[in-house]
């Protein structure tokens, strides 16, 4: 791909270099060559003058690739901006790269490798373990590389050294990329009335207005005698349910224009209703309250299909459905003196699978994860 040629003026680009402009162009250029734009990217080098890496990272990688292990030492000796530590890591890895090397030759190096080992690799300090498995290996010959592996190893060498040294001697990889990624996370992350899934553009700052969330009352419903306790739609979004403290629940109808029109009256709870759940395929509801027994209706009829109470005794605080809509758990509310329990039921009111006992906390909410396989509960304690 040939590059056209740039109108700035090859000085005035080198004269306004900074610093933070210098990791720019190197950050742009990584990820050109990463996007197989190599032509792109050398250009980018050749006009910028600033090469991807600095000229210590190609000398390193000559000389290690060349065996030239003082001037591998000396080109780390000479670095900026590295910890002490890190830089007697990486010399130590170019030692131990000799050392290993020096035994694959045979008898020949042994003499060599001991004196690499004993003067070269053992003051750095680092990894007393390894040392030892170092000397060990001077009698076994464990690890030695053999001549025809060297350039291979060499490589591999060099890969683990540009790991120990600092950032601006390589290029993380995807560096670039996981700066975008994280401003974008960062924007959507402060955007306070952030209500879109879909793709944030690059090419903007993102913002969500005010107009994205919901904020024009269009219709209010007044079919409740008391306070509405809890509201949700149907999962195809055609229905609401909301339960009150008049002991009800209602299920409304979306209408066409959006507006809603009350369909059935759920009747026969004695106490205030606290919750509702949708069937996942909607054509069930359970309502439950505290102190109240589960219901479960029948959306298409408004009737009440079962009464838990009959089989399950016990005083239900939260449910949900199970992913194939024919079975639900729910979560005991018992007195003090009763323990906490939490159990499955078909639809017949039949329980199923009980966890019941002192270790088990009240539940004051839970889920079914959507594959069926996983419960999630929220606790009152631990
Ligand atoms: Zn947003």
């Amino acid at each position: 791909m040939d590059q056209p040629e740039s109108s700035l003026p090859h000085a005035a680009v080198q004269k306004g270099q900074t610093p933070r402009h210098e990791e720019l162009v190197r950050l742009i250029a990584q990820s050109l060559y990463s996007l197989g734009y190599r032509k792109a990217a050398a250009t980018l080098e050749a006009e910028s003058g600033v090469p991807l890496y600095p000229p210590e990272h190609d000398r390193l990688l000559l000389d290690v690739m060349s065996g030239r292990w003082d001037a591998c030492a000396a080109t780390i000796d000479s670095l900026t901006g590295i910890t002490e530590r890190n830089r007697a890591v990486a010399e130590f890895l170019v030692w131990r790269g000799h050392f290993l090397e020096l035994l694959g030759t045979g008898d020949a190096g042994l003499r060599l490798a001991t004196e690499v080992l004993s003067r070269r690799i053992a003051p750095l300090a680092i990894d007393r373990r390894c040392v030892h498995w170092l000397a060990r290996a001077v009698v076994t010959s464990e690890g030695a590389v053999a001549p025809e592996a060297v350039a291979e190893c060499r490589i591999g060498l060099f890969l683990d050294l540009v790991e120990a040294l600092p950032p601006w001697f390589r290029v993380p990889s995807g560096r670039l990329e996981h700066l975008v990624e994280t401003a974008v996370i960062q924007q959507v992350a402060s955007c306070i009335y952030h209500n879109l899934p879909d793709e944030v553009t690059l090419f903007e700052d993102h913002k969500c207005h005010e107009e994205q969330i919901p904020s024009d009352c269009r219709q209010i419903l007044c079919a409740h005698k008391n306070e509405v306790w809890f509201v949700r739609f149907s999962n195809d979004g055609n229905y609401l349910a909301s339960s009150s403290s008049d002991c009800t629940a209602i299920i409304w109808k979306v209408e066409e224009d959006d507006t809603l029109t009350k369909k059935y009256c759920l009747e026969g709870h004695k106490s205030p209703i606290s919750f509702v759940a949708w069937s996942p395929n909607d054509r069930m509801l359970l309502t439950c309250g505290n102190g109240e027994s589960l219901k479960l209706w029948n959306v298409d009829t408004g009737e009440c299909n079962l009464k838990f109470g009959a089989a399950v005794k016990h005083i239900i605080a939260s449910c949900a459905w199970f992913p194939n809509s024919e079975k639900i758990v729910c979560a005991s509310s018992e007195p003090e003196s009763s323990p906490n329990m939490i159990f499955t039921c078909d639809l017949e009111g039949q329980e199923l699978e009980m966890w019941a006992g002192e270790r088990i906390p009240k539940v004051s909410d839970l889920a079914v994860t959507p594959d069926g396989k996983h419960l999630i509960c929220v606790m009152d304690s631990q």
